[in-house]
């Protein structure tokens, strides 16, 4: 964090950027805290379910300039091309996560905070789903936060500190056509996300949701363009969101600092699609 100076009078505020230097701002003499030029994610060791693309791969790289330790779960065996830890683990299979998050403490630390990103669509009109377009995406999307938060919530518990944030969906709460097996899952995050925030609030665990609207990924590659056409006149600022403007909030909500009484929250990130 920033030794920032605490004189009340003061009309310039004087305090350190990331680089040791002095940085001097105009200050509302009234604040008595300083802004903070950090986000006091540095050494903080964080697990990004799915970071090896789309939101989850701007987000690794984010945290990671943001001074955090960062693994992330990248179901290739490609070794990770930055300073990130990479690991082979697929969140169905729950004895993967378990391993994944021993070697994470092993490797890294204590893990700090998690971020359950991984997800997949398996679209159809509801008539026509299979049980196994479902089955597969329940999987994925709702029973993989269970294993991977399942190993790290009870460390976190005996720690006394535990950030963690799941990747919800606009689908989840007002629902969408051709994804009941999506919206589902996406809504269930969010009773899931809350039910921990009641368990590990006394634990200095905090538990929120980014709820995005739609973002430029291969997930929405796959909407047709006239689709697309049409969801794009729905959104006020008249664009699909980047994956960086997902990451940024998530950053904030792991943070001990810009969030530390925030806990149970649905933050929606949508250019005001859903207000
Ligand atoms: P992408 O399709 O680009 O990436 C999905 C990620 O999830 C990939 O890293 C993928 O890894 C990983 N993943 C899928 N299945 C598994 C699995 N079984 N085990 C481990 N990892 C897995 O999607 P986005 O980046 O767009 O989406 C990220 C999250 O944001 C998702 O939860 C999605 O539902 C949510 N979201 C996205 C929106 C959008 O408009 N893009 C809107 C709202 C929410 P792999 O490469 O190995 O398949």
């Amino acid at each position: 964090m920033s030794a920032a100076k605490t004189d009340a009078t003061a009309t310039a505020a004087v305090s350190t950027n990331g680089n040791g230097n002095e940085v001097q701002a105009e200050q509302d003499p009234r604040l008595i805290v300083r802004p903070s030029t950090s986000l006091g994610l540095e050494g903080k060791v964080i697990l990004v379910t799915g970071g090896n693309r789309g939101i989850g791969k701007q987000l690794v790289l984010l945290l990671e300039s943001l001074g955090a330790k960062v693994a992330y779960t990248d179901r290739s065996d490609r070794p990770s091309d930055h300073g990130s830890l990479a690991i082979h683990a697929d969140v169905t299979y729950p004895g993967e996560m378990e391993m994944a998050a021993e070697r994470i403490e092993k490797e890294l630390g204590p893990i700090y905070g998690v971020v359950i990103n991984a997800g997949i669509t398996r679209d159809a009109m509801f008539h026509k789903m299979t049980h196994r377009d479902w089955d597969s995406t329940i999987a994925v999307n709702l029973t993989g936060a269970y294993n991977t938060i399942r190993p790290i919530f009870p460390l976190m518990r005996d720690r006394g500190e535990g950030a963690i944030v799941f990747i919800s969906s606009i689908i989840g709460e007002q629902g969408g056509l051709g994804q009941t097996n999506y919206s589902v899952t996406k809504a269930g995050l969010i009773g899931m996300a809350r039910s921990l925030a009641h368990e590990g609030a006394r634990r200095n665990i905090r538990v929120n949701i980014i709820a995005p609207g739609f973002v430029e990924s291969d997930m929405t590659d796959k909407i047709p363009a006239n689709i697309r056409e049409t969801l794009t006149s729905q959104i006020p600022m008249q664009r699909f969101g980047k994956p960086l403007e997902i990451a940024w909030p998530v950053a904030t909500l792991l943070s001990p600092v810009a969030s530390a009484f925030i806990t149970g929250c649905v933050v929606n990130v949508n250019g005001g699609h859903r207000m």
